[in-house]
């Protein structure tokens, strides 16, 4: 078994990005910047965006951060959008997801402009990735991807197995895979004799937002493991993936912490210079 090094991996993508930022400043005299957008108080969302704000700070890419009360309105968030939409200065806009209850989420993220819809979600967005010509791919699925590249795993040809159908990992994640030839199976909770169709996967990626729900008998040996999940269970962090059963069965797997998890933020990085350059060209 090999451990696929997400942080190793996402800490060159990030030097990476750095020194594109470096030589767009030399070229056109500005950064480009990420706007990030925070409803409520939620613990890990306000983790989640220190983070962020500070990949961005190592990057030298600007950020500006908007925390917005619990209870704001729809029309207030939509405003916020709108404003930034317009500002030269933002080539990238993220609203922290999950937002409160009063709000329609999708809503907000349609009101999202495409071109600086850094986290891939916005339904043109997912249109040309379903069309196989991504233009901000969402990150989580897009590190995946990158992880993958960077060990020499091959994805043409492989069956692969994607536990979960969500808008913004599961779905896009079959697509990019498809894309890159692979034979793609979805599942999800409707799914029946789930262990049967993960035992054929070459690939297996686990998205299901349950801690430890892929356990070894569901694994055949030399598969390659990605585990997407993120739980914290007694201040510690695991995945949807039974590490201990699995590691002893596949091929290549990813941990938790230190898999896809650092993935997720060069990516951001990666799209807002994406971004910067779409708005730029
Ligand atoms: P989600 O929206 O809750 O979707 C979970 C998916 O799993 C759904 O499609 C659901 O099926 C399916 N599912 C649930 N129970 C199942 C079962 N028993 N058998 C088969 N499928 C089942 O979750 P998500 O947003 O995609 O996130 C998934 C996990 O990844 C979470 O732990 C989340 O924290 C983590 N995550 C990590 C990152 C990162 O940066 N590493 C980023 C995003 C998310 P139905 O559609 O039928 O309900």
């Amino acid at each position: 078994m090999k451990i696929i090094d997400g942080k190793k991996v996402a800490a060159e993508i990030r030097a990476k990005v750095a020194g594109q930022v470096k030589a767009l400043k030399d070229k056109t005299g500005k950064a480009p910047g990420l706007a990030v957008v925070l409803v409520g108080d939620d613990p890990a969302s306000a983790v989640y965006v220190r983070n962020k704000r500070k990949a961005c700070e190592q990057a030298g890419v600007n950020s500006y951060e908007y925390s917005l009360a619990a209870d704001t309105s729809q029309e207030t968030l939509l405003a916020k959008v709108e404003q930034l939409n317009r500002e030269d200065a933002v080539d990238g806009i993220l609203v922290q997801l999950p937002l409160p209850k009063q709000i329609d989420s999708q809503r907000v993220l349609e009101a999202i402009s495409p071109e600086k819809d850094v986290d891939g979600f916005h339904p043109l967005n997912f249109g040309y990735l379903a069309a196989g010509k991504p233009r901000l791919p969402p990150c989580t699925p897009a590190g995946i991807i990158e992880l993958l590249d960077y060990y020499d795993i091959a994805i043409e040809g492989k069956r692969a197995v994607v536990l979960g159908r969500s808008n913004i990992v599961g779905k896009p994640l079959a697509f990019m895979l498809l894309q890159r030839n692979a034979t793609v199976t979805i599942c999800h909770s409707r799914t029946r004799d789930l262990p049967e169709i993960t035992r054929s996967a070459d690939l297996l990626f686990a998205a299901v937002g349950q801690a430890g729900f892929v356990t070894g008998d569901m694994v055949r040996e030399g598969t390659v493991v990605v585990d997407v999940g993120i739980h914290r269970i007694d201040g510690k962090l695991s995945g949807d993936v039974l590490f201990k059963e699995v590691e002893r069965k596949a091929a290549w797997i990813t941990p938790v912490p230190g898999g896809v998890g650092p993935m997720t933020i060069a990516m951001l990085l990666k799209n807002t210079v994406r971004a910067f350059q779409l708005a730029n060209s």
